[in-house]
């Protein structure tokens, strides 16, 4: 079966925060195919072990009081509703500082993947785009700009996370630091 629909964060298993597996979830007990593997924050020991499903439906947030997104997170406008649809029901994603959730149009982003220089290669016009927010977001210029840019690593700080508007399509970035 496939894992259930995010809408903001519609591929997890591209951005690594879902893998296959057959191992069983705390929350429904089930081993259903896919788990968990990016942050949650609850009392409980909870890493690598809710399914998706669980997620979706909001009971691994009743059962566990568990969080997948850090609430302080949000940068801009962000709608309660979307903010609760995204810490609560939302799959997370493993960064090295904290995450950083953009807004954009009145809504949430959507996370689309962590990427470095390699990834971002891959698609027309995403290094610029990445280019444009260490110089005017960050106000970082000049070689110290063209470095940060290019030590950009998917596995290993400094990461570049991009999310996606649901409305524009323009796209957006959260860069951490190591
Ligand atoms: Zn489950
Ligand atoms: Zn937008």
């Amino acid at each position: 079966m496939a894992p259930p629909v995010f809408r903001y964060h519609p591929d997890p298993l591209g951005s690594g925060s879902l893998v296959a597996s057959d191992k069983t979830c705390r929350s429904c007990g089930q081993a259903r195919g896919y788990i968990y593997t990016g942050p949650v924050y609850s009392a409980h020991q909870l890493d690598d072990s809710l399914c998706p499903w669980c997620i979706a439906d909001g009971s691994a947030h009743e059962k566990f009081d568990a969080i997948f997104v850090d609430d302080e997170a949000f940068e801009g406008e962000v709608p309660e509703e979307a903010a609760e649809e995204i810490t609560e029901r939302t799959p997370g994603f493993n960064s090295f500082q904290g995450e950083g959730w953009p807004g954009c149009c009145e809504d949430a982003t959507a996370f689309v993947t962590p990427a470095g220089m390699r990834e971002l290669r891959e698609q027309p016009d995403l290094e610029g785009l990445v280019l444009d927010h260490i110089i005017h977001q960050m106000e970082i210029s000049g070689g110290a700009a063209t470095r940060l840019l290019n030590s950009l690593h998917r596995d290993a700080g400094p990461t570049a996370y991009l999310f996606r508007c649901l409305h524009c399509q323009n796209h957006h970035f959260h860069i951490d630091y190591v």
